[in-house]
């Protein structure tokens, strides 16, 4: 059997992706697939580390639209994506994989606090690790997060998973002649104002040759097929 091509990926999952039709909220359906779909990767031994994102929840920049300190608002955020990530767990335990949720503000109930040694240890013994509340820090992303553990525990790859199969010139949904790219530099990412991933997340990948996957989540298998190596989505890191 053929091997996988990364040994330990980081798998960025958006609030929006745990959502289901909805847009809001946790739907058990979905996240059960996505379960599923990291069960395959982990039983052919590759390390996963999952970021989790909370704007099925709660996104920081709404509630400060609506006139709450940014700041506070930002730390709601921040525990939404704990509450994504529990559930996440639970979804994961339930078809027999060991996790651990790490935690990058210190809630010591209910998740380990975010150790950088631990974590790898954690990879190591094969068991998912699910980042919770983002960078701990208000004014940040998950995305950064996803970007910041990736160079932190030197995962190979971030799998940033969309509902749409790779970078596009402008909406496919919106537009038919849309054109989507294979290949992306990151600095066109920023020049173009792509939608992989906010500036300040990919200029961290940038300054630290992170790679990134942007692919299609939806489509069954797709996680697989890209630890595998298999061309799928967009990939930016030249
Ligand atoms: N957040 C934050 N700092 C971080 C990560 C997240 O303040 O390091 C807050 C921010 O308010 C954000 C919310 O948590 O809107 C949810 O995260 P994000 O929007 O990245 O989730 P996603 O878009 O991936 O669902």
């Amino acid at each position: 059997m053929q091997k996988p091509k990364y040994k330990r990926v980081v798998l960025k999952l958006s609030g929006e992706a745990l959502a289901g039709d909805q847009g809001y909220g946790i739907s058990h359906e979905i996240i059960n697939s996505i379960a599923k779909q990291v069960v395959e990767v982990v039983k052919l031994g590759v390390e996963v580390a999952i970021v989790v994102g909370g704007g099925n929840i709660w996104r920081g920049v709404a509630g400060s639209a609506r006139g709450m300190d940014r700041a506070t608002a930002d730390y709601m955020g921040m525990l939404a994506t704990v509450i994504n990530a529990l559930a996440l767990q639970d979804a994961l335990e339930k078809l027999g994989i060991e996790t651990r949720v790490m935690s990058a503000i210190e809630m010591k109930e209910i998740a380990e606090p975010y150790i950088r040694r631990r974590a790898i240890r954690h990879l190591e013994k094969g068991r998912v690790v699910i980042f919770a509340a983002g960078t701990g820090n208000p004014y940040f992303s998950t995305d950064t997060a996803a970007a910041l553990r990736s160079a932190e525990i030197e995962a190979e790859v971030i799998l940033m998973a969309k509902k749409v199969d790779g970078v596009y010139d402008s909406d496919p949904l919106k537009n038919p002649n849309a054109k989507k790219f294979t290949d992306l530099e990151y600095i066109e990412v920023l020049n173009k104002g792509l939608g992989v991933m906010d500036s300040t997340a990919t200029s961290l990948c940038m300054d630290n040759k992170i790679p990134i996957i942007v692919f299609d989540l939806t489509k069954n298998g797709n996680i697989l097929r890209a630890v595998m190596g298999e061309e799928i989505g967009t990939y930016v890191g030249r």
